[in-house]
């Protein structure tokens, strides 16, 4: 990665035009991991322009994703408070020749694509309203047509940038359309007001999809022509689900789907931050690690193979960590710290914590394997056996000398027995939680139904 000076300022601008999904998570976790890794500021940004498609509902679910994500911002703007702050760079840019209004409709615009494309030429917008003289502008005005307007593109500057993941770029401005800015109602478009906030934000640092590449492009000369330096730029690769391309399950794939299957935030960025990379993907819980370890560089051009399998396993690995602490909170009434950590590396989500505390504390059903006779002799030796210190090697060792029965049939019965489960946890951990009474009452119970 290049040498960063200076305070690194980065933002997340997600459009609040639906809720978050699997590949703006992940936009957003390494701006804010690119901001802890600099000791520098994260802030968030609504891009809610788009006042049809925008709503104060999905606005509110992604600050809501954000914070169970763990993904807090310093701070929040909102793009349809900051008006006069584009119609000021919108004034200067016209001051400047920089954006000129055209009067083509979307009829006409599709035509003009269609012609270039049946000659094999690029569908890049012939700038015709440059052309129209103040007399054309007034008639067409005057017949009630409103321009929209577009940035013109310094076709003279080749447009370059050196991108933290994808490497030195260069675009050609003239095989660019000039981007519309300014829609003929006066509301923005994405293209101005992202620059512009970035200048206003002191955004140092831009992390988002490839997807903006080009964007990225024409914003490089929006940048120049407003006379500010512009930020550096890493263009990560999108996301592709089983299916391929960033497809519609991928695209719909988001917290509310995590939360239900019990995934940790933890688990996500763990995943998302390194899957694409060539760095390792390890259970890291600690996000100033996973700051640590982020290094642009180490990003693929390849799109990352995103599969929900893998996060799940993830997310079990990251349980396995998990601290009482952090869970204590989310487990049954009563559950010790003891008990969680005698079943945590068998959970795949801290939600299983409840089954293993009916089974340590609760009622289980009885399951018998094994003879009657056996069952009834281990129900015995557990009464007679010393329970303060280690029960388990206790019980199985005067079992084995009592009936000359070991290896898997004189565990399983018992395991069996006192769980009602085929398998779990080290019973050495267990049996103590257990305790005595329940213990030998379920062993007694095992017996009268064993065969
Ligand atoms: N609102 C844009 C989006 O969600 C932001 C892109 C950017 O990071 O500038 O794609």
């Amino acid at each position: 990665m290049s040498a960063v000076t200076g305070q690194v300022v980065t933002r997340f601008a997600p459009s609040p035009t639906g809720t978050l999904h699997v590949g703006n998570i992940r936009t957003a976790l390494l701006n804010q991991l690119f901001a802890l890794r600099h000791g520098g500021r994260f802030l968030l940004r609504m891009d809610d322009t788009d006042a049809e498609r925008s709503t104060a509902d999905f606005a509110e679910s992604i600050v809501r994703d954000l914070d169970w994500l763990g993904l807090r911002a310093e701070s929040m703007v909102r793009q349809s408070d900051r008006d006069a702050l584009y119609e000021a760079a919108f004034e200067r840019l016209r001051a400047a020749g920089r954006v000129y209004p055209a009067y083509e409709t979307a009829q006409e615009l599709d035509l003009k694509r269609k012609i270039l494309a049946s000659r094999r030429l690029p569908p890049v917008y012939d700038r015709a309203a440059l052309a129209l003289t103040d007399e054309d502008r007034a008639l067409l005005e005057a017949d009630g047509v409103r321009p929209h307007w577009r940035f013109r593109l310094d076709h003279g500057t080749p447009i370059a940038w050196d991108d933290m993941v994808r490497g030195p770029q260069a675009l050609n401005p003239a095989l660019l359309s000039d981007p519309v800015i300014r829609r003929a109602d006066g509301s923005w478009l994405y293209m101005m007001p992202s620059a512009v906030d970035d200048i206003a934000m002191g955004v140092t640092h831009v992390v988002r999809g490839e997807d903006h590449v080009t964007n990225t492009g024409m914003q490089v000369q929006i940048f120049a022509a407003l006379g500010a330096v512009a930020p550096a730029f890493a263009h990560v690769a999108l996301l592709t689900g089983d299916e391929g391309k960033l497809s519609k399950r991928l695209g719909s794939l988001g917290c509310d789907a995590f939360r239900e299957a019990g995934i940790e935030p933890a688990a996500v960025a763990a995943l998302l931050a390194r899957i694409g990379t060539s760095l390792p993907v390890e259970p890291v819980a600690d996000a100033a690690v996973l700051a640590e370890t982020l290094d642009f560089a180490k990003f693929g051009r390849a799109p990352a193979r995103f599969d929900f399998d893998e996060l799940a396993a993830m997310n079990a690995r990251i349980v396995h960590q998990m601290p009482f602490a952090a869970v204590a909170d989310r487990l049954p009434a009563g559950m010790t710290a003891v008990a969680w950590d005698a079943v945590r590396g068998n959970l795949t989500t801290v939600a299983g914590a409840v089954a293993w505390w009916t089974v340590i504390a609760g009622e289980i059903a009885v399951v018998a394997e094994g003879d009657r006779g056996f069952l009834a002799t281990a129900a015995e030796t557990a009464e007679g056996i010393d329970w303060g210190a280690d029960p388990w090697h206790a019980l199985t060792a005067a079992l084995k000398a009592a009936t000359g029965v070991k290896g898997r049939a004189l565990f399983h019965p018992l395991r069996l027995a006192l769980t009602g489960q085929d398998s779990g946890p080290d019973m050495a951990a267990l049996l103590p939680l257990i305790g005595r009474e329940r213990a030998v009452a379920r062993l007694r119970a095992a017996a009268a139904a064993g065969a």
